[in-house]
């Protein structure tokens, strides 16, 4: 079974297509790289996909459930709060900007979801949390605040944050084009080491040769339509003239 699966999704604001009949699945363990324009409707897919935002009509079901769909009059309509709450325990978000809690240490900001959202047990939760900073090389920064940290530490900081609800799939968009180019390695190569934890990735990025290394699949999104998607060789070898035009910017 598809962990996501998005069928015919639409979205505009104040009247202007931004996704437009929009479909995609993601598999269990699969990495989904999406490439684009700036204003291709990336962001807002990603947002649509988490529930962020809300679709005019279509359908997002996480491992078969559906959180929103079509109804009668042809709008969208929501899963209740508490089928909601079980679809959005599966995915965690990863911001261009970071978005953690100013006022809390690091180790607060990554454990006080899983504590009072997730009920989990305190103990529990920080040994988790401990192993999570030294995966993302932060070991000594467990009682820092964000303000005392580099924005490629932050977004590490965030990394471990959404890695802490243990989710089935995490969403990226662009977790690195906040930074300095030379903090931007040190968070590819964190996210990369996800790669063998066997969680599904949707990762929205202008980095091309990251895209191509890491994805099994990437799409291509211009003007809110998916042009094309396929493994990293075709796509990055295709011969379509919007992929083409794109990609060569990147030369
Ligand atoms: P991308 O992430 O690919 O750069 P976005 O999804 O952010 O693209 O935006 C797609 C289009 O939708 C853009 O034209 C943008 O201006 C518009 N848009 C996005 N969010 C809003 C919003 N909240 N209100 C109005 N227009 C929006
Ligand atoms: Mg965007």
């Amino acid at each position: 079974m598809n962990l996501l699966e998005i069928n015919h999704v639409e979205k505009a604001f104040d009247g202007l297509g931004v996704l437009k009949d929009i479909s995609l699945t993601v598999g269990e363990g699969e990495i989904v790289s999406i490439i684009g324009p700036s204003g291709s409707g990336k962001s807002t897919l990603l947002r649509c996909a988490t529930m962020l935002e809300t679709m005019d009509s279509g359908e997002v079901i996480y491992l078969g459930k559906k959180a929103a769909w079509t109804g009668a009059d042809g709008k969208a309509v929501y899963a209740g709060k508490k089928e909601l709450r079980e679809i959005q325990s599966q995915y965690g978000l990863v911001f261009q900007n970071f978005n953690l809690f100013p006022h809390y240490s690091v180790m607060k900001n990554i454990t006080d979801a899983p504590i009072h959202v997730q009920k989990r047990e305190k103990e529990i939760v920080y040994r988790e949390a401990r192993e999570l900073l030294r995966k993302m090389g932060l070991e000594d920064k467990e009682n820092a605040y964000p303000c005392q940290l580099s924005g490629g530490q932050c977004q590490r900081v965030a990394i471990a944050r959404a890695l802490a609800l243990n989710p089935k799939i995490l969403f990226f968009d662009e977790p690195t084009s906040a930074l300095d180019p030379e903090l931007t390695g040190e968070v590819l190569k964190v996210i990369k080491s996800l790669a063998d934890l066997d969680i599904a990735m949707v990762i929205v990025t202008h980095e091309m040769a990251f895209a191509r290394d890491i994805s099994d699949r990437v799409i291509f999104m211009a003007d809110g339509v998916i042009v094309e998607q396929g493994t990293p060789e075709q796509v990055f070898a295709s011969d379509n003239e919007r992929t083409q035009s794109f990609l060569g910017r990147y030369g």
